[in-house]
């Protein structure tokens, strides 16, 4: 009993921890929500707006750079600022842009 028994322990009780997590987390998740208990990974980089909202996520907030305000992209005005494309907060801030 060395060293390397002990290592190797460690390792099983975390994997098999670890796959109770993910076993629980999925089953907790379908009985709440009763659909996709296991997550996608990777969607919250996608430039899908319309699919984030369905789904329910976190949204992505974007600032206004006139006023500054934090705003979520599906409720925000897309419009130009200094030559490149930008989000405001409201359509009087996207006005003020363009002048
Ligand atoms: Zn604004």
């Amino acid at each position: 009993m060395g060293v390397l028994s002990f290592i190797y322990r460690l390792l099983l009780f975390l994997f098999v921890f670890r796959l109770a997590a993910v076993v629980l987390r999925a089953f907790l998740g379908g009985f709440l929500q009763g659909k996709n208990p296991v997550p996608t990974p990777g969607v919250q980089g996608s430039d899908d707006p319309s699919g984030t909202a369905a789904r329910g996520r976190i949204e992505e907030l974007v600032r206004d750079p006139v006023c500054g305000v934090h705003t979520a992209r599906s409720s925000a005005v897309l419009g130009r600022f200094e030559g490149r494309e930008a989000y405001f907060c409201s359509e009087e801030c996207a006005q003020k842009a363009r002048n």
